[in-house]
């Protein structure tokens, strides 16, 4: 990490009309939320990876399965947001906007007014059958909606399913008004997440923060733990 990159980061902050930050898991582990598509669910004696896993398709045809493992692995109701999301927040409720593939609501908790959660979030949890909103609470106790016989599901965005229409004319948006780009905490290789750099605002500089380099060109690279670079940025 340069402590030039630091400076100029820092004053491109300052300067800046509106800002987008655009997150992944690597914010909220500082929170103790492990990245799940590390992880792997045990079927039938078989490890399956979670694209596997996290489908339309064990939804319904092994819905235990898909219960356990996003019960888990998954849902950490206590965890607190960390001061990368605390910064983000109060920089976006001045000038910005935060686009997060994180489904965990910690921003929201941090009081962020501006977040657009592409993938979805955890909280939001329904019935697939009467679409009932069902709480956290009922659906930690089991999977299927004791009213209509409906298998339960969080409304996060599954493997071979599309991003809301919504959420992608808003994030086009929002990067198409931004004149500084942060991305932070992400590898940046999940589609079409890592499409939206594609729709941004051509005077827009461009940084990002993460442990390793992305595979993306003609942007400043600080390879670092975001919680470092946060505890230094004002
Ligand atoms: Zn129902």
């Amino acid at each position: 990490m340069k402590k030039s990159d630091l400076i100029e980061l820092q004053q491109e902050i300052d300067k800046a009309n509106h800002i987008v930050f655009l997150t992944g898991a690597g914010v909220s582990t500082h929170s103790g939320i492990p990245d799940y598509r590390s992880k792997n669910g045990i079927y039938n004696g078989v490890q399956e990876s979670p694209e596997n896993i996290l489908s339309e398709s064990t939804l319904y045809n092994r819905p235990e399965f898909f219960y356990q493992f996003v019960m888990n692995n998954m849902y950490f109701p206590d965890a607190k947001p960390n001061l990368i999301h605390q910064k983000i927040a109060q920089i976006c409720n001045q000038k910005g906007d935060l686009i997060t593939q994180n489904i965990d609501c910690l921003d929201t908790k941090a009081g962020n007014k501006h977040v657009t959660e592409f993938h979805g979030n955890l909280y939001n949890i329904y019935c697939t059958k009467c679409h009932y909103s069902i709480s956290y609470e009922k659906y930690s106790q089991n999977y299927i909606h004791q009213n209509c016989g409906g298998i339960i599901r969080p409304d996060i965005v599954l493997y071979g399913e599309s991003i809301k229409p919504e959420t992608l004319t808003k994030s086009v948006e929002i990067m198409q008004k931004s004149d500084l780009v942060i991305i932070c905490g992400t590898s940046f290789v999940v589609y079409p997440f890592a499409q939206l750099l594609a729709y941004r605002n051509e005077k827009a500089k461009i940084f990002s923060i993460n442990k390793t380099k992305i595979p993306a060109s003609g942007i400043k690279q600080i390879i670092g733990d975001a919680l470092d670079v946060f505890k230094i940025l004002n």
